[in-house]
């Protein structure tokens, strides 16, 4: 079959990897139905067709499979930072449950012959990452599971789900764990961006406002690893491609510490920073990823630097705060004197 009479479904279209790799899908020439409850915020998405769908619902997430869908990469979720995630435990478990199920079963009654499930690296236990210096996680260490939050219970109850629907239905189910997916075109405000998209928010007030001061959650020793959107959807695209029905990394496997992080935004900025540790919810102590797995079945690994990748979406968030900074000249003089 060649690609542009592959009908896939993206949910999840309107968040922040979900767009991109519908950007992706549609250069390789698939035609794209992206599912949300809301369009992309940033940029105009770029599939065939886009609904705005509640997928909690089963008659929203029937509606979503129908005619005639071939692949669905199933992204959406209720989800967001440390911050988010570590506080709404219930709301996370209540909807993600209902999403995943939902969406699944519609894929099913539809017949659709594959579908990617995005989980992620927080199905790991915690008694494995208490340490900054933490050994890098293998896909086998996810038993005898402890996740820290919700999240993760979530992510790993579906992992279970997609891999019974193999099974039993015979559906071709690709299961990736992310881990700390980056990039342009993301939440950078709001309570629910990540640490790097944080980082760079609060590199760029310092910049464009004189104040020097950034806060870090914590003694910002805690240490992970990112990778960039771009290498994200290759992955994502590949493993699809595979025949590879097990859950798999998808990240990259170089660990800094939140302070180093912090350190290379400022350098990329151009900006001397004083960082000021505060209590916060700072998650597990250490995370890595260990791509053994990911190198033996995809023959591939992500290659974007963390350097080329937090530039690139350094410049994007710049920009947006200097437009709201120019929008709300009162928030940039009360930055300035540190209120
Ligand atoms: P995102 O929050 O930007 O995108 C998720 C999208 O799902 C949002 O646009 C949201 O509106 C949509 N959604 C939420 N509830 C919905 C509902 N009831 N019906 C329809 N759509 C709904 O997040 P993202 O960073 O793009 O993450 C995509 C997927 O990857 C998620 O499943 C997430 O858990 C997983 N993941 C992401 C990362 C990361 O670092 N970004 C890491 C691990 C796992």
């Amino acid at each position: 079959m060649s690609n542009t009479s592959t009908k896939v479904v993206v949910t999840g279209a309107g968040g922040f990897i979900g767009h991109h790799l519908v950007a992706h899908l549609k250069k390789q020439g698939y035609w794209v139905r992206g599912v949300d409850l809301k369009y992309p915020d940033y940029r105009k998405t770029e599939a065939d067709e886009f609904e705005i769908l509640d997928l909690r619902r089963s008659d929203d997430a029937l509606r979503a499979m129908r005619g005639g869908i071939d692949e669905v990469y199933a992204l959406a979720a209720d989800m967001g930072g440390m911050g988010f995630i570590s506080s709404n435990n219930a709301l996370i478990l209540h909807n993600n449950a209902l999403i995943n199920i939902h969406t699944m079963e519609a894929a099913r009654l539809h017949g659709v012959k594959r579908y990617l499930y995005t989980s992620s690296a927080c199905i790991y236990p915690e008694y494995r990452q208490t340490d900054a210096a933490v050994v890098p996680l293998k896909e086998e260490d996810a038993y005898p599971a402890q996740p820290q939050d919700a999240y993760g219970w979530e992510k790993l109850v579906t992992e279970v789900l997609a891999h019974h629907y193999h099974l039993d239905y015979g559906m071709e189910m690709r299961v990736v764990r992310f881990h700390n997916i980056f990039g342009e075109y993301g939440t950078w405000e709001g309570g629910r961006e990540k640490a790097p998209a944080a980082m760079c928010r609060k590199v760029a007030m310092a910049k464009l406002t004189g104040n020097p001061v950034v806060e870090i959650w914590g003694d910002g020793e805690q240490t992970r690893s990112f990778c960039h959107v771009d290498d994200c959807v290759v992955g994502i695209d590949k493993l699809m491609r595979s025949n590879y029905s097990e859950p798999i990394n998808l990240g990259q496997d170089r660990m800094v510490t939140i302070n180093e992080l912090a350190d290379l935004v400022a350098s990329i900025a151009g900006v001397k920073i004083e960082k000021k540790h505060i209590p916060g919810p700072q998650g597990v102590r250490g995370r890595n990823s260990d791509n053994t797995r990911l190198r033996e079945v995809l023959k591939w690994e992500p290659d974007i630097s963390l350097e080329a990748g937090l530039a690139r979406t350094y410049e994007w968030i710049e920009a947006q705060v200097k437009a709201k900074l120019e929008a709300h000249p009162e928030l940039a003089a009360s930055v300035a004197v540190g209120k």
